[in-house]
C-alpha cells in the first residue's frame, strides 16, 4: 500500500542469530483506520535489536513511525541525506505536535475507545530522536558493518530523495539490494513544469533484488502544462467571490505551487489577492528549500534567479502562529490558502476546509497524491461531505485536482528507467502501491521486460542468495 513503508534486512542465517539488521525507511502508516492501526501494532522484532536505519527520503510515509522506533528503544543510526534530515527536522516535530493534537481532541470529546487518548509520540521525543540522524551524501559509500554497506543514489522525487544500494557481503559472495523508495519523473522537461528537483533518478543500475515503490503503476500523468488550466480555475473561483484552498505538503510541493502563482500572478493571468501559506514551518520550509539550490531543476533555479524568496514576495504572507491562522479563517474576503497536510489528514487544512468545504463560490484545489482512506481522498472522490473533528461537513465547494504536480513516475516512466538497468534483477518485489496499481505495474513488467517480479504482501519474507 501507499504509506507505512519499512523494509527490514537481516544478515542472520539460522544458525547465526547475531547478524545485522538493518531498516530502510521507516513510514507512518496514513488512510483508514484498519492502516492506522498497524502503527501501534509492535514490530515483528524487537526496535533495540535493528542497528541502523537508512532512510530514503522525509516524505512521512517513510519517516513518520522513527520517533515511535526510538521509543520502542532503536537507538542506532539513521542516515540520510543532509536534506532530508534538515526537513526530517521539521516534519517529524511536527508530526509528534499533530499526534498530541489529536490525542488532546479525543480526550476533550471522548470520542476514543482508549481512555486516556495517546500520542503515537509527542513532539519532544520527535525533537530527541533527531540526535540519531548521520548525513550521508549521494554516492558516498557507507559501511554499516563487515557485512553491509551502502550507497544513495538519485530518486529525483523530493528535495533530498533517494534509492538505496546495500551491498551484502556473506559467505564471502557479494550482493546488490536497490530499494527505490519513491522514483521521481524521469527526465526533465516542460511536461512537468514545476519540477523541483533536477534530472531524472539515476539510470544504469544493476542489482540482485529490488524493492521498488509502484505508486503510479497504473496510471498516467497528464502530458500537458498545468498552467492554463491552474490559473483557469483560480481566477474562475475568485471572480465568484470565492476563496481557493490549496491542501499541499508543506515543503516542495507548497514552494513549487508558490512559484508558479506568482507567475501567473504577474503574467496577469490569475488576479493579485492575499495568499496565505498556512503551515507552523512555513518560513522554515521555504528556508530550507533555497538552501539546497543544488538539488533544483533548471528552471526552478530561473525562477528563484527572477523571483527571489518567496518571503519577499508582496501579498504573500508565512502564517505561523495559530492565531494568524484563525485570522485567515475570519476574512471573508477572496484569497488562496495553501496549507497541510497534504492528504487532509490533520493540521491546519482542516480548519481552512471545515471553514471553506460548505460555500459553493470556494475550490479547493488538490496538486497531490490522495491516498484511499484519507480525507483527501474522500474529498476528491466526490463525497457530498465529510468527517472532520467529530462534525460531518458538507462538500458544496468545487473540487478540482492537477495531475501534472506529482512527483513520481507514472507507469510509462517506470518502465523507461526500468530498461536503463545493465541487466535484469533476479527477483524484484513491488510495495508502496494500491493493490490494482501493484499487480498491473508487475503484469507490465513481466510482458515488457520479461523480469521476474512480484507484489509483496505485509510482513513476507524473503531469501535473498
Ligand atoms: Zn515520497
Amino acid at each position: 500500500m501507499v504509506t507505512g513503508s519499512k523494509h527490514l534486512i537481516n544478515t542472520a542465517d539460522e544458525d547465526d542469530k547475531q547478524g545485522i539488521q538493518v531498516l530502510i525507511d521507516c513510514g507512518m502508516f496514513q488512510g483508514q483506520k484498519e492502516w492506522r492501526e498497524r502503527n501501534w501494532q509492535d514490530l515483528p522484532i524487537p526496535a533495540r535489536e535493528i542497528d541502523a536505519v537508512i532512510l530514503t527520503h522525509a516524505h512521512i510515509d517513510h519517516s513518520g513511525w522513527i520517533p515511535r522506533l526510538v521509543k520502542q528503544g532503536f537507538g542506532g543510526p539513521i542516515y540520510a541525506t543532509p536534506p532530508t534530515i534538515d526537513l526530517c527536522s521539521i516534519l517529524l516535530p511536527d508530526a509528534g505536535h499533530l499526534q498530541e493534537e489529536d490525542a488532546e481532541f479525543y480526550n476533550k470529546t471522548r470520542a476514543s475507545k482508549h481512555h486516556p487518548a495517546l500520542p503515537l509520540y509527542t513532539m519532544k521525543e520527535a525533537l530527541d530522536c533527531l540526535e540519531l540522524f548521520r548525513p550521508v551524501n549521494i554516492g558516498e559509500q557507507k559501511a554499516i558493518s563487515g557485512q553491509v554497506s551502502f550507497c544513495f543514489t538519485r530518486a529525483a522525487h523530493i528535495l533530498g530523495s533517494a534509492m538505496a544500494e546495500v551491498r551484502l557481503t556473506t559467505d564471502g559472495k557479494p550482493l546488490k539490494l536497490l530499494f527505490s523508495g519513491d522514483i521521481g519523473r524521469i527526465h526533465n522537461n516542460q511536461i512537468a513544469p514545476g519540477k523541483v528537483v533536477h534530472s531524472g533518478p539515476t539510470e544504469g543500475e544493476d542489482c540482485d533484488l529490488l524493492v521498488m515503490e509502484s505508486t503510479y503503476g497504473n496510471r498516467e500523468h497528464p502530458r500537458t502544462d498545468p498552467r492554463p488550466e491552474m490559473a483557469a480555475l483560480i481566477r474562475t473561483a475568485l471572480q465568484r467571490g470565492g476563496t481557493v484552498v490549496v491542501p499541499a505538503f508543506a515543503v516542495e510541493r507548497t514552494q513549487k505551487f508558490l512559484f508558479l502563482l506568482k507567475q501567473l500572478m504577474e503574467t496577469k493571468q490569475v488576479p493579485h489577492v492575499p495568499v496565505h501559506a498556512d503551515s507552523p514551518m512555513a518560513i522554515k520550509a521555504v528556508e530550507i528549500f533555497l538552501k539546497h539550490s543544488e538539488e533544483f531543476s533548471p528552471e526552478t533555479k530561473a525562477l528563484i534567479a527572477k523571483y527571489g524568496s518567496p518571503l519577499e514576495w508582496a501579498g504573500f504572507h508565512f502564517d505561523i502562529t495559530r492565531e494568524e491562522s484563525k485570522q485567515i479563517n475570519e476574512s471573508h474576503y477572496p484569497s488562496i490558502i495553501v496549507s497541510s497536510s497534504g492528504m487532509v489528514t490533520g493540521g491546519r487544512i482542516l480548519h481552512h476546509l471545515m471553514q471553506r468545504l460548505p460555500d459553493p463560490r470556494n475550490l479547493v484545489l488538490f496538486i497531490g497524491f490522495q491516498a484511499p482512506g484519507t480525507r483527501g481522498f474522500t474529498i476528491k472522490n466526490g463525497a457530498a461531505q465529510v468527517k472532520m473533528f467529530g462534525q460531518e461537513i458538507p462538500i458544496r465547494a468545487q473540487i478540482a485536482s492537477l495531475e501534472q504536480f506529482s512527483d513520481h513516475a507514472d507507469t510509462t516512466e517506470l518502465l523507461e528507467w526500468l530498461r536503463t538497468f545493465r541487466r535484469p534483477p533476479r527477483q524484484t518485489f513491488l510495495v508502496h502501491g494500491e493493490p490494482a496499481a501493484a499487480s498491473q505495474l508487475r503484469d507490465a513488467m513481466t510482458r515488457d521486460l520479461r523480469w521476474n517480479v512480484q507484489v509483496a504482501a505485509y510482513r513476507q519474507k524473503v531469501q535473498v542468495a
